[in-house]
């Protein structure tokens, strides 16, 4: 997989040895066992999941069935071993509150999925998968106020709004999910001049742990509202619906622009010179870059590297030249330069990724709030270069994402929503990705790079990580994703599901 200029792609196809395993042992009527958070194992008679189905409209999956393995399969595929027990498509709230009770009656842990994207398998369980897939209509009101399923897609809001006045700020990759995406933050290539996805979040629907169906917003349940916006999902309540107060189309003509480069000397001008414009830049300039090692030929490791960096410029080409100036002076001539001005929809769908081939990816997130030294910029680009792989599926890649920072981001402070990472001029992630059934000493090498360019970062940046990037390998993960929001949260947590029914490998807990 080659950098293409936004994100790495998911798993679209299934680990069928899994698939046959789970369904072999349904076929043989042995009851299939879920693992509870604390480690006990849960088994179900048919005769309860018969119950089930005929209690909920929706439809109840198990191994076996047709469908059961792509509803519940994650897309990151070194999360394809926790098969759930069954998956419960649902059909809306009732179905929801029925399924939380039902877990409770068997003990039996339960994973929200909206898009099924989440990068440390959050939403994938061994007991229920509540599949929320059903509740995806959009709905676009004439003065912006939009109406969102729980599981509606970047792919259905942009299908909504595309060539029309509205936009709802949100990510690159069509097939993630808006609640997902919101209820983590939500950033994107729109977030710098128009706020966080979640920034826009006028109210949510939630059917609570107990099984009760709230609104929470800024006047009702204001401190569940409150914490939905990046406190992140599966951990306060299903949210079965959205309401969000979208943005006015830029009217005229924008820049999007895209140069590429190869080669490690270039990879580190560019990533000075954009680190340092990310400094100062206005809030209408927009960028993301890349570098990846890629296979090696008689040049040597160095020259294998790409390196790209693309955006777009709310305003004029020549404030755009005057600004990515400093870039275009510090780095060799650009193998490949792309500036065009356009109409926004002409440009927005170019930052979107559809879905791709199926592999694994273990990236870690740190944010930035200064300029970064050169010398630790030029020691992550001596790790890229000497990356453990670096074939076309399996290999590394390091990105500086500028959607984070400037006047419009900071002008929320950092705990009045429970994303807390104001301030920030950058978001950078050592990603290494991987093709499933990867050799483990090789990823253990992946993760090991991972961990090195972070070392590196460390000294240079606040202990602050995304947490719609999520990595098991985190483990302050708390401090890092919420940092002073995490006292509130958690009394949050304690209020809404004091039971902790929705839990996870990272998931909140309200006793501290
Ligand atoms: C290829 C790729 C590209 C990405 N690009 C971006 C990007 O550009 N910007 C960005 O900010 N993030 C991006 N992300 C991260 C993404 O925002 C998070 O992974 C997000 O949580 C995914 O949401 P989902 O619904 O698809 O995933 P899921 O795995 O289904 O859900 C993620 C978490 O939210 C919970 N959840 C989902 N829906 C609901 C709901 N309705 N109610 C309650 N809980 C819910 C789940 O239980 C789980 O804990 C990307 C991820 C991938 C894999």
């Amino acid at each position: 997989m080659r950098l293409t200029g936004d994100s790495v792609g998911h798993v679209s196809t299934i680990d069928r040895r899994t698939f046959l395993f789970a369904g072999a042992l349904a076929a043989a009527g042995v009851g299939l066992a879920a693992c509870t958070p604390d480690g006990d194992w849960v088994r179900l008679e048919a005769s309860a999941i018969e119950a089930l189905r005929r209690r909920v409209e929706g439809t109840v999956l198990v191994p076996g069935d047709s469908g059961f393995t792509n509803a519940w399969m994650p897309r990151n595929g070194r999360f394809a071993d926790a098969v759930p027990q069954l998956v419960v498509r649902v059909a809306g709230d009732a179905d929801v509150a029925t399924c939380l009770a039902w877990c409770r009656e068997h003990g039996l842990p339960i994973a929200v999925r909206g898009g099924g994207h989440n990068y440390a398998g959050l939403s994938t369980t061994t007991g229920l998968v509540l599949d929320l897939s059903r509740l995806s209509s959009v709905r676009v009101g004439p003065d912006g106020r939009m109406t969102v399923g729980g599981a509606a897609t970047n792919a259905d809001v942009l299908d909504a709004t595309r060539d029309g006045s509205w936009l709802l700020p949100g990510g690159t990759c069509l097939s993630v999910g808006v609640g997902g995406l919101v209820l983590g933050g939500g950033i994107g290539y729109h977030s710098r001049w128009a706020g966080l996805t979640s920034d826009h979040l006028h109210s949510a629907r939630v059917v609570t742990a107990n099984g009760d169906v709230v609104i929470a917003s800024a006047d009702e349940h204001p401190d569940l509202f409150w914490a939905l916006r990046g406190g992140t999902g599966g951990t306060f309540g299903v949210c079965t619906e959205f309401r969000f107060d979208a943005v006015p189309v830029p009217r005229g003509e924008i820049v999007y622009y895209r140069f590429a480069w190869t080669g490690a000397d270039a990879a580190l001008a560019m990533l000075v010179a954009l680190d340092r414009i990310h400094q100062t830049a206005p809030p209408e300039f927009v960028a993301s870059a890349g570098i990846q090692a890629t296979p090696v030929d008689d040049d040597g490791p160095d020259a294998a590297m790409d390196v790209f960096v693309r955006g777009q410029y709310l305003g004029g080409e020549d404030d755009f030249l005057a600004i990515i100036a400093p870039l275009l002076e510090a780095t060799p001539p650009p193998l490949s330069r792309d500036i065009r001005v356009e109409p926004f929809w002409e440009v927005a769908p170019r930052f979107t990724n559809p879905e791709s081939e199926n592999h694994s990816w273990g990236d870690i997130s740190r944010y930035a709030d200064a300029p970064l030294p050169e010398a630790a910029l030029q020691h992550v680009v001596e790790l890229t270069a000497d990356a453990p792989s670096r074939t076309p599926t399996t290999n590394v890649q390091f990105w500086m994402i500028g959607w984070v920072g400037g006047a419009v981001m900071d002008s929320v402070g950092r705990t009045e929503t429970a994303y807390v990472h104001r301030g920030m001029t950058e978001l950078l992630r050592p990603t290494p990705v991987w093709a499933n059934l990867t050799d483990a000493a090789l990823v253990a090498d992946l993760e090991a790079w991972t961990s090195a360019v972070i070392d590196v970062l460390d000294p240079h940046t606040p202990r602050e990580s995304y947490q719609n990037f999520p990595n098991l390998a985190v483990e302050d993960w708390p401090e890092q994703y919420f940092a002073e929001n995490l006292g509130r949260l958690r009394a949050v947590k304690a209020e809404w599901d004091p039971d902790g029914i929705f839990t996870s490998a990272q998931g909140l807990s309200g006793n501290g």
